[in-house]
């Protein structure tokens, strides 16, 4: 029997493992109570994730979801408006909790490519006539993942940020990955947090800690959201065991992410003369997103795999896994946690299970 090759799981970077130097530090851990704040790995990681950010401080959560969330609880008021994109994460991946949590509202902007222009954002703030909700806050998401990984330009985030300021509302910044939008625009990650009250990233993906995000700002923003995090079921007592591997990823893996990047590049410059996939926009981040022609992958037939499940499905026989987001787009996100060959094993796959 021939034996059996890695398996190259492309389906997100939430599937990279801790590697050794996390084991031995979480193993090693100094640890204490934190709701009495008295773990010092905790302690550390939230200043030096603080520092990274250019940040007065932060606050270790248990996921990016609720790092996000309680931003908006702190920042907003029941009743009032958020200005989001259509396709960001906050909007569509995180149970409604805007609403059910905070009773905010979003004001989705749609956009082609994920990004949103500050005469957008303009037009969407309500004016100060009694009959509308009051808009109080802006989020971005940089990389953008559902636009294909899209990094917001610089530029853009302060044309955003100056209308916003005018208008009196806070600014928070889904950084999920933010080091790969660092990488992509050769900043340190503090350049891309600059001008936000708040900003939350996660160490729980292409940084490979096990569980982890950090959400950062002013000292008082985060002496609230503490609060907030408590009231949310929060609040973690020895976690340093687990914030002792989010140490190691900001020491460690920050600057590796470029690699994640270039892989997702190389992986595009092959795949795009493939036919029958379409690669919706040249990644510049981790995250690939194609869409799969009618007549090459899968069947439209009732009761069949859409095309785009029928791809991922044959895929799988040759022990490449990726990530199927609708009908048609299917999503790849590169990471360290893949093999040496990953182009010719992605290629290799493709091309048998074409028509
Ligand atoms: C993964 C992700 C989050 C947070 O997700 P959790 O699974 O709750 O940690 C937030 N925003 C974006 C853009 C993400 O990709």
């Amino acid at each position: 029997m021939a034996p059996k090759l890695p398996i190259v799981d492309l389906r997100s970077d939430t599937v990279t493992r801790p590697t050794p130097a996390m084991r031995k530090a979480m193993a090693d851990a100094d640890v204490g109570d934190d709701v009495y704040g008295e773990d010092p790995t905790i302690n550390r990681l939230e200043e030096e994730a603080a520092e990274m950010m250019g940040c007065e401080a932060s606050l270790f959560m248990p996921s990016g979801t609720m790092g996000n969330q309680t931003a908006l609880f702190v920042h907003c008021r029941p009743g009032s408006e958020v200005v989001v994109e259509a396709r960001s994460h906050i909007l569509n991946y995180e149970m409604a909790a805007m609403a059910t949590i905070s009773g905010l509202l979003p004001n989705a902007i749609y956009t082609e490519d994920g990004i949103m222009k500050a005469e957008e954002v303009l037009a969407a703030i309500r004016p100060d006539i009694y009959y509308y909700a009051r808009t109080r806050l802006v989020a971005l998401e940089n990389t953008h993942n559902m636009a294909g990984g899209r990094v917001i330009p610089l530029e853009v985030q302060r044309d955003i940020q100056s209308v916003a300021r005018d208008k009196g509302l806070a600014l928070h910044l889904d950084g999920a990955r933010i080091f790969n939008a660092a990488a992509f625009l050769g900043v340190p990650a503090r350049e891309v947090a600059a001008g936000f009250d708040s900003v939350m990233f996660c160490l729980s993906k292409g940084l490979g800690a096990p569980v982890g995000s950090m959400l950062c700002g002013s000292a008082p923003f985060i002496t609230e959201a503490r609060r907030v995090r408590k009231m949310l079921g929060g609040g973690m007592r020895q976690a340093g065991v687990i914030a002792a591997a989010g140490r190691v990823a900001l020491q460690e893996m920050v600057p590796r992410v470029a690699e994640d990047n270039d892989l997702a590049r190389r992986l595009a410059e092959d795949l795009k003369g493939v036919p029958g996939l379409v690669i919706i926009v040249p990644p510049e981040s981790n995250i690939l997103i194609l869409t799969v022609g009618r007549d090459w992958y899968g069947s439209e037939e009732p009761g069949e795999d859409s095309r785009a499940e029928g791809f991922v499905r044959r895929l799988r026989a040759h022990g490449v896994l990726a990530l199927a987001l609708d009908g048609v787009r299917v999503r790849m996100v590169t990471h360290f946690d893949l093999p040496e060959n990953t182009v010719d094993r992605v290629m290799q796959a493709v091309a048998s299970v074409g028509r």
